[in-house]
């Protein structure tokens, strides 16, 4: 059988290997619980604290405003039911929020229960791409904007320095920069964000650690209550190995990126070359520049997407169709649905996201491999 790609990146990487060796040393050599008061204990909260220091200088924010969680979902969760709920108890009124369907679950869920809750969502529009309209903006002010980096689908980078534009220092910006981290070089208007969040699995470290950046000047009121661990923010004993093994892979991930970001554009044309020689129709979602520069979003009309996932895995090409990184179930994906795409190409759409390191070689033989598939899929249609 022939070698399996892996082009799922935007799913989730595999753990780098320094990173791992950093997450056992670290359980290995500071096993006590960093909340403990003997010399063992205090060992291990140092070395928490230098974890959060460094993932606070690279997130340029303050040590205190970095709360250590399980992931992203985690984080957005605490992130909107914590400021939304605390807010509206000291304004005593429910929330103006706005937000889009280019975010993840992760954001659309809880904003859903905050609708259920009386909070009102004003939903903006999408291009086909999955970029937010700012056409379509609300005439009320909003009091808290959800607005991710960049989209885990598509690829779309959200505009947000002319969001910050349309809001005033009163409102909330809250950012999910999960797919965006380590893939572009930081945005400075990223400092703007009062909560920003990040998952370590995306970028090398271990999967079971995230971070939150909750600044010091929101209003919050934790969700979950428990002792006082992370200021009462994020209730439970803490993890330094996880917590050293996240602030690692960030800084690898983010000395890297500038490579990345030129060796991904070289793999992407490699890629595409091969795939469009063969299959000239199938069509792009991607935008065709200023997006991330590893994700390649296609959708091959006319195709049963029912067959989509499993030929391409019987051919050893692990890639990903819609939300099915989240459930695991080959639902169609809601961004390209909420951009406007029909259900059947929706269906008939999947996502291609490069890994760091990868070479144009194996870019073209994963294009080419791909192309193969798709022909056959073409073929069997036709009969
Ligand atoms: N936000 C975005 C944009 C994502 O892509 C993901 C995961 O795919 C998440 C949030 C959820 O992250 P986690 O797996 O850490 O809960």
């Amino acid at each position: 059988m022939s070698q399996r790609i892996y082009l799922d990146a935007n799913a989730g990487l595999p753990v780098r290997t320094e990173v791992l060796e950093e997450y056992l040393r670290i359980e290995r050599d500071f096993g006590a619980n960093p909340a403990s008061l003997h010399r063992a204990g205090r060992g291990a909260q140092g070395v928490l604290e230098s974890a959060r220091s460094r993932v606070a200088a690279l997130l340029r924010c303050e040590d205190s405003e970095v709360v250590f969680t399980s992931g992203a979902t985690e984080a957005c969760n605490l992130a909107l039911f914590g400021i939304v709920r605390c807010s509206a108890q000291v304004l005593g009124r429910k929330l103006r929020l706005v937000s889009s369907l280019a975010e993840h679950p992760a954001v659309v869920g809880p904003l859903r229960l905050l609708q259920l809750e009386g909070h009102h969502v004003d939903w903006l529009h999408l291009d086909v791409y999955a970029t937010n309209d700012l056409g379509s903006w609300p005439e009320d002010a909003p009091d808290l904007v959800a607005m991710q980096w960049a989209n885990n689908e598509t690829g779309a980078v959200q505009p947000l320095s002319q969001m910050l534009d349309l809001i005033s220092s009163d409102s909330v910006w809250f950012c999910d920069a999960v797919q965006g981290i380590g893939k572009l070089a930081w945005n400075e208007s990223l400092c703007e964000a009062r909560g920003l969040v990040i998952s370590g699995h995306k970028f090398g470290a271990p999967k079971g650690i995230g971070a939150l950046v909750l600044k010091n000047d929101v209003l919050f009121e934790a969700t979950i209550v428990g002792g006082g661990h992370q200021g009462g923010r994020r209730p439970g004993t803490e993890n330094p190995a996880l917590a050293s093994a996240l602030a690692l892979a960030l800084e690898l991930a983010m000395q890297e990126q500038a490579f990345n970001l030129k060796n991904w554009d070289r793999c992407r044309l490699a890629f595409l070359q091969e795939l469009t020689r063969a299959i000239p129709d199938v069509q792009f979602n991607h935008p065709p520049k200023g997006g991330l520069n590893n994700t390649i979003s296609l959708t091959f009309p006319n195709l049963d997407g029912r067959l989509l996932l499993p030929t391409l895995d019987a051919d050893g090409l692990e890639v990903s169709a819609g939300s099915a990184c989240s459930s695991g179930s080959p639902t169609p994906s809601t961004v390209l649905l909420a951009t406007g795409m029909t259900q059947p190409l929706a269906n008939a759409s999947i996502r291609v996201s490069l890994c760091p390191k990868m070479d144009t070689l194996d870019a073209s033989l994963a294009g080419s491999r791909l192309a193969t598939a798709i022909s056959r899929l073409y073929d069997v249609a036709k009969r």
